[in-house]
């Protein structure tokens, strides 16, 4: 290893991930070296694609409601301090109908975590939404400060500053580490050597890939289609603000107004197959682009012949229950994962690279959600 640079971090893969660990160590004064296989939020990565919802609703769930704050606040101080107005305060709008325990228990947990947010029945949904189909829906929460990140352009802005700060990017696949105890070098596929003090595996879907004894039964890749339609000539109901970003809650549906002209955004939440996410098809279903373009006819009467104008496939990286996996390897004392997203990750990235982070350098408390030991091998969704 003679003149070989040691680093105190690297973190292995630039999603939404990986992006903001390497940011916050860097800020820390690290010598941090991020690593990509593909590039930052690229194509083929979870955190790829125009945009992604920040929403503080989580039913009882005030871990993520907390975690969605914090976060919310590090983003817009993050855009504000590079000129980059990436974030987009559309307001997100959740409509439930007879089943809407969950809607009742946000509303509790927003009221305990201090967000702003606006109760509405029925007639004042009507009023203010005309151009949605509410067949069904009773009540909705609105939260006028909630939104969107631009996604893909956000995470090249945190890694483009993590490089500003001192770190180090390269494009290259780092090969699995063998053995136990101490890591002291991983090697990539074209044979280059990095030395580092900790190794950050922040490999989002290919966590099971790179990890296939411990992690190939516990991260569940599965194929989320994604569709935007045309907005007729001259139409300006479904951009906003006259559209918020909603969510169907009982449907697992959501999408975004037309922002940036690309069209109303529309997905089902609901898990698809399990794949591969470096060969999976990233051209849609037949299947799934009939059943959206049913649920846009009901959902958006106006939009009932719209074009699809774009489509993009994805997939998320589900843990058992939804909980973010950030540990240790078992048997590898200076290696951490840090994935899980299980399709709502996004939004916490700067919470999430604060957190590893601090678990690194200050032995700051773990929390138990987090923990390897609570994902299982059987999927049974818990968070949404
Ligand atoms: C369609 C869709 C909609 C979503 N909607 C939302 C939303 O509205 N709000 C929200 O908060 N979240 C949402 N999510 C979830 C969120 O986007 C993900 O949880 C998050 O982006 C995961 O980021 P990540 O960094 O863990 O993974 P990724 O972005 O996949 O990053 C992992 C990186 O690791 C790299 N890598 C893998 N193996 C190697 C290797 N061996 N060597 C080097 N590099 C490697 C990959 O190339 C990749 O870039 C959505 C996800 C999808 C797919």
């Amino acid at each position: 290893m003679g003149g070989q640079k040691t680093f105190d971090v690297a973190v292995i893969g630039a999603g939404v991930f990986g992006a903001w660990t390497a940011w916050h160590l860097a800020r820390r004064g690290q010598r941090v070296v991020l690593i990509d296989a593909y590039g930052p939020a690229h194509s083929r990565a979870s955190s790829g694609g125009e945009s992604r919802i920040i929403r503080m609703g989580y039913g009882a769930d005030e871990l993520y409601t907390r975690w969605s704050q914090r976060s919310l606040a590090q983003w817009k101080e993050f855009f504000a301090a590079t000129r980059q107005p990436l974030f987009l305060e559309t307001g997100v709008l959740w409509m439930a109908g007879d089943e809407d325990a969950r809607l009742r228990q946000t509303s509790a947990t927003l009221k305990r975590c201090g967000v702003t947010f606006e109760e509405l029945d029925r007639a004042a949904l009507e009023k203010r939404y005309p151009q949605i189909g509410l067949d069904g829906i009773k009540r909705g929460i609105f939260e006028p400060e909630s939104g969107v990140l631009m996604a893909r352009r956000a995470v090249g802005t945190v890694v483009e500053d993590s490089v500003r700060f001192g770190a180090e990017y390269r494009c290259a696949q780092v090969l699995r580490p063998m053995g136990s105890g101490r890591v002291h070098e991983v090697a990539t596929s074209d044979g280059e050597k990095i030395a580092a003090g900790q190794f950050v595996f922040a490999c989002g879907p290919w966590l099971g890939k790179i990890f296939p004894e411990v992690l190939g039964e516990r991260i569940f890749p599965s194929r989320q289609e994604v569709f935007f339609f045309g907005i007729p000539a001259g139409d300006t109901r479904f951009a906003p603000p006259a559209l918020p970003t909603w969510l169907f809650q009982e449907d697992l549906v959501y999408g975004m107004p037309d922002i940036e002209a690309r069209g109303l955004k529309i997905a089902y939440d609901e898990h698809g197959e399990r794949v591969d996410p470096d060969t999976q098809s990233r051209i849609v279903s037949p299947a799934m682009t009939e059943m959206v373009r049913k649920y846009v006819a009901r959902r958006f009467p106006a939009l009932r012949n719209a074009p699809i104008v774009e489509t993009r496939v994805c997939q998320y990286e589900n843990t058992s229950n939804g909980d973010f996996l950030i540990d240790r390897h078992p048997e590898m004392d200076n290696v951490w994962f840090a994935g899980g997203g299980s399709g709502h990750g996004f939004k916490h990235g700067p919470a999430i690279g604060e957190y590893v982070t601090g678990r690194i350098l200050d032995g700051s408390a773990a929390e138990a959600r987090f923990s390897l030991a609570t994902k299982d091998t059987v999927q049974s969704r818990a968070v949404y």
